[in-house]
């Protein structure tokens, strides 16, 4: 029998975590749910200059690359929350083969969507 109380634990910690990482790094649309990375301030002010519109871009890239990883596990931390609010046994199941997942996988990664044989598809 899974802890779903521990994993539920573990998923509320990084959901608050990631959800102030991606508080530093831009700003959700509250339409769509989606997040957007912030336009560097500095980077506005300096727009004339060549070099430093350059740097900008590129922090900004950063930034958003950074965001979008972010978001990624974000939306996975929230999905599993949500199967165990659900409570119809959809949490902890591989969504390839539906089998449990591993309780070592779990605990590693209470967010995992497959187990072992289908992390990688
Ligand atoms: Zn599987």
């Amino acid at each position: 029998m899974k802890d779903l109380n521990k994993y539920k634990g573990m998923l509320l910690e990084e959901r608050a975590k990631l959800e102030k990482e991606l508080s530093d790094l831009g700003i959700m649309d509250p339409e769509t749910g989606d997040w957007g990375a912030y336009q560097s301030e500095a980077g506005e002010a300096n727009v004339s200059d060549k070099n430093d519109a350059a740097d900008f871009d590129e922090d900004f890239l950063t930034r958003a690359n950074t965001l979008g990883e972010i978001e990624k596990r974000y939306i996975d931390v929230k999905n599993a929350l949500a199967k165990i609010e659900r409570a119809d046994g959809s949490f902890g199941k591989c969504e390839v083969s539906g089998k449990d997942i591993e309780e070592d996988r779990l605990d590693a990664n209470p967010a995992a969507r497959a187990c072992k044989e289908h992390m990688n598809n």
